[in-house]
């Protein structure tokens, strides 16, 4: 999203804030952009792409959960930020890890499934 009163004509970095955590985009933390400004960050995504994409959680989307990514309501397994009421389906957090994890710039690697630790019995 956009910080509140910046000047659309000049958006600098510091005005773009991740949808889910609230951060502001800088050198060090990447950020996606999805539809209408929304945009996540790369921290944010690393957390949603474990948990959609690696865990592959079984449960349906809540009827009327919107992602806030997309803006669409959709059957995909949805990530909920820890913070707010943004989510993200599993179809956009699978778009912005391959966009992110494309450019080097950003120094971003998707999680792969040895970051996950296994439940203990
Ligand atoms: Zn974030
Ligand atoms: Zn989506």
């Amino acid at each position: 999203m956009r910080r509140e009163g910046c000047d659309p004509m000049n958006v600098r970095m510091s005005d773009v804030l991740c949808d889910f955590c609230g951060r502001e985009w800088s050198d060090s933390l990447p950020m996606v952009e999805g539809h209408q400004g929304s945009c996540i960050c790369g921290e944010c995504l690393s957390a949603a792409y474990r948990t959609v994409v690696l865990s592959a959680p079984q449960e349906p989307a809540q009827a009327g959960v919107r992602c806030t990514l997309c803006l669409e309501n959709r059957d995909d397994p949805m990530w909920h930020a820890a913070a707010g009421h943004a989510c993200a389906c599993r179809r956009c957090v699978r778009q912005s890890a391959a966009v992110l994890a494309k450019d080097p710039d950003f120094g971003w690697r998707k999680p792969d499934s040895g970051d996950i630790r296994p439940a203990v019995p």
